[in-house]
């Protein structure tokens, strides 16, 4: 039921309320979507980006029609940044969908390498399928604009992605090293790759999204390499999606920019897809 009721919104067919008023009891996954202006600034910046659960359906619906992989056995791998709002807001639309098995860390690096990639395909269905979300988040607020977020209960606007905006202030204080240490692993990472492409971030009129670009092409590039070295025998396919989670305001809906959209059918041990910002209108 909660399931129709989520295809029927985002096709515009009918909807049991309006996108303005606030979630009823029971549907809080639903979020109405943010202002006008913020969705412009948005669709500006990741042309085609879709509200999370508009994504979601979209998502199903294509795989279902084109691959016949049913929501039911599917495993969901999310390597997006551990921050708490990703995962009260972004994973609810689809109980049917399991998971999610975190493989990332901070920013949506997939830190838990080739082993938390192993391990998650052995907990997929028999001839199910892997859907890998991999990427970093950038937040916009209506009181500060890109890299920044209101979050519950709090009146200020923070720091978000926290992990990126650490390592631009970094950067631009000099205090970057590249060295990656034990106790700070994390972001000592990011921090080496900020350093790399330390000219292109401080050039940018908005290094927030500057740098988060930069993440999700390291984020692919990673997880890429990592899906041709695990075994994945019992499996048919492997959806990877890659590209950016736009946070907004607490109270209002999130929206997924995908840069693309991969299908590896395991049988042949080749990538049969590959979709540069796909579903740029809900299908
Ligand atoms: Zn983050």
């Amino acid at each position: 039921m909660k399931f129709c009721v989520i295809i029927l919104c985002s096709i515009g067919l009918s909807c049991t309320r309006s996108q303005e008023q606030l979630p009823v009891k029971g549907e809080e996954w639903i979020l109405p979507a943010p202002p006008k202006e913020i969705e412009e600034k948005i669709l500006a910046e990741f042309p085609g980006a879709m509200r999370m659960s508009v994504f979601a359906d979209t998502m199903i619906r294509y795989v279902g029609k084109k691959y016949g992989v049913q929501p039911a056995s599917m495993l969901l791998g999310t390597s997006t940044c551990v921050d708490d709002i990703i995962y009260t807001k972004d994973f609810h639309a689809h109980p049917e969908i399991k998971g999610p098995f975190h493989l990332g860390g901070l920013a949506g690096l997939p830190f838990t390498g080739i082993s938390g990639l192993e391990a998650f395909a052995h907990h997929i269905p028999e001839e199910g399928a892997m859907i890998l979300l991999v990427e970093p988040h950038i937040g916009i607020s209506a009181q500060k604009g890109w890299g920044t977020v209101l979050r519950h209960g709090q009146e200020e606007a923070s720091s978000c992605c926290g992990a990126l905006i650490g390592a631009i202030n970094s950067l631009a204080g000099g205090s970057l090293t590249g060295e990656i240490t034990e106790e700070d692993y994390q972001e000592d990472k990011i921090g080496a790759i900020a350093l790399r492409h330390g000219d292109e971030i401080k050039k940018a009129a908005l290094p927030s999204l500057a740098f988060t670009r930069i993440m999700s092409a390291e984020a692919e590039e990673q997880i890429m390499s990592y899906v041709s070295k695990v075994k994945l025998a019992h499996i048919r396919y492997i959806f990877i999606i890659t590209g950016v989670l736009i946070n907004t305001d607490f109270q209002y809906a999130d929206y997924q920019y995908v840069e693309h959209f991969m299908v590896f059918d395991v049988a042949r041990n080749t990538f049969v897809e590959d979709l540069h910002r796909p579903f740029s209108k809900p299908i």
